[in-house]
């Protein structure tokens, strides 16, 4: 509708409009049921359908081979920073893990492990400021590690690996702020967890897909709500799951499969992306302190020559309908968000505006 603002957050972030057309259509009453999702009993057909259409859809969208479970958990991303030595640990005697860090994400996800195991950090990019991906030969594993760990796009820093690499012991991806975003080779992965409110719909729901041969008994403290073996004994309906965030989950992947899935998704993505640090990368009055090979698609991040302009560049850009387009709080600056559900013509709109603006301050 007109009203209707261009939200570039880093998350929670837009969703598609014809997700939320649906969801509105359908609010008050459900495929004929009489209720809402809002209402609908997890143990009901209706919510096991949306359930199941969840996890196919998904399965196509990443082509997710036979072997590999998707599950759906409670507790966010930061759940998982936990759930995942948890489970992991356990798989080699040593009960120790490798946590590549690249940024705030997986930086807490390795403190937060270490409560559970041995952590080792193969890497840190911290002396650079968090502006660069490693390259492979900057870190060495441990072949007696149970799991390595890394964050494939660091929202808060702009960081994301434009590659998938290979490691002879599981690889455990959080791929929270790039989910869907692009194709991904699902097989070269252990696990791969991603909340669900930047890419792939709103808060409350974190979706875990999970090789199955790794799914073992978790370290005893572990809380019910974060084991991955009774989640895949139960279908993710151990407990009360969180409804209507999977049935708005439900509703993106069916958005993205009518697209055209990831090939699609990815091209239209690359676009966005380029035509903002096409507007960086050609003047003197911007400037993202990322290195070119190690830009994120999703979260673009920049600075003005000072922070007086930068205020007043949220501020004008908040008179065209612009908004959130704030550096994470502990970094400031500028950060844009170019999440699926961001179309091409507002990012264009942005990228056209940055120009004007520069124009009038250089
Ligand atoms: N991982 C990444 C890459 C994130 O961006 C975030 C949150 N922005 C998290 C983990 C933590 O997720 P949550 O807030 O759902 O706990």
């Amino acid at each position: 509708g007109q009203d209707r603002v261009y939200n570039f957050a880093a998350g929670p972030a837009c969703i598609p409009e014809n997700v939320l057309k649906q969801a509105q259509e359908e609010l008050l009453n459900y495929r004929g049921s009489g209720r809402s999702v809002l209402e609908l009993s997890h143990r009901s057909k209706l919510f096991e359908g949306i359930l199941a259409d969840a996890q196919s859809s998904l399965r196509k969208l990443l082509n997710i081979p036979d072997n590999y479970k998707i599950l759906f958990f409670q507790g966010g991303g930061t759940g998982q920073f936990a759930a995942v030595p948890l489970n992991l640990m356990g798989l080699s005697p040593s009960k120790s893990a490798d946590y590549i860090v690249t940024g705030n994400w997986s930086q807490k996800a390795a403190e937060e492990a270490a409560k559970y195991g041995k952590v080792n950090i193969v890497c840190d990019t911290k002396a650079t400021k968090y502006t660069e991906v490693p390259s492979r030969d900057q870190w060495k594993l441990n072949p007696d590690a149970s799991y390595v760990y890394y964050c494939a796009n660091e929202t808060v820093y702009g960081v994301e690996f434009q590659e998938q690499f290979d490691s002879t012991i599981p690889i455990v991806c959080d791929a929270s702020s790039n989910f869907l975003s692009r194709q991904l080779d699902v097989s070269k992965l252990g696990v791969l967890y991603a909340g669900a409110q930047k890419n792939s719909g709103t808060s409350g729901v974190t979706v875990v897909i999970i090789r199955e041969d790794l799914i073992k008994t978790p370290l005893p403290e572990t809380p019910t709500v974060l084991s991955y073996k009774i989640f895949a004994e139960n279908n993710s309906l151990y407990n009360t799951p969180p409804t209507y965030p999977i049935y708005i989950a439900q509703l993106v992947y069916r958005w993205l499969l009518d697209l055209g899935g990831l090939p699609e998704m990815e091209r239209i993505n690359v676009e966005k992306s380029k035509a903002v640090y096409d507007v960086i990368d050609s003047s003197d009055f911007y400037r993202c302190p990322v290195k070119k090979d190690s830009r994120s698609r999703m979260n673009v991040v920049f600075r003005l020559p000072d922070t007086d302009l930068e205020k007043k560049f949220l501020e004008e850009a908040g008179k065209r309908n612009m908004v959130e387009l704030n550096g994470h709080r502990s970094v400031g600056g500028i950060r844009v968000s170019l999440y699926n559900s961001m179309p091409l013509e507002p990012t264009n709109m942005l990228a056209d505006f940055m120009r004007e603006f520069m124009d009038k301050h250089k």
